[in-house]
């Protein structure tokens, strides 16, 4: 699918900012605002600061993208629509899919205090580092 058809399916209007913007996520995957600040004005530099943190703000409200708090104090915006998790090694953050550890996230916490609540989403960040031997 084109970058603006996704965009439209998201219930968003196509903008040329928004298409530039989502095209960098495509290619970074995860990214800080920094990084996609960046980015976004290496392609149009018109973009403003605060053009850019509306259009992340309004891919987020439609799940085009999603926030994650690194370790690190930085938040990254990520792209990858489908439910996954995040594996921190080194600073890296690498997507990390396991629908079998969500399923067993989803079963422990039945009959908890989750028993009147649709569970949404479960991201598991785990933070690790290379074995030194
Ligand atoms: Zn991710």
């Amino acid at each position: 699918m084109d970058i603006g058809n996704i965009i439209k399916k998201a219930g968003l209007k196509v903008t040329p900012q928004r298409k530039i913007l989502y095209g960098i996520m495509t290619q970074l995957g995860h990214g800080t605002i920094e990084e996609i600040i960046i980015k976004v004005q290496e392609e149009n530099p018109d973009i403003t600061v605060s053009t850019v943190y509306r259009i992340l703000d309004s891919f987020c409200d439609v799940k085009l993208l999603s926030r994650i708090n690194h370790p690190n104090g930085k938040s990254y915006f990520d792209i990858t629509p489908s439910d996954h998790h995040h594996v921190i090694v080194d600073n890296e953050l690498i997507d990390y899919s396991d629908p079998e550890l969500t399923e067993l996230i989803k079963q422990h916490l039945k009959g908890k205090m989750f028993e009147n609540l649709d569970i949404d989403k479960i991201t598991v960040q785990i933070t690790a580092n290379y074995k030194k031997d």
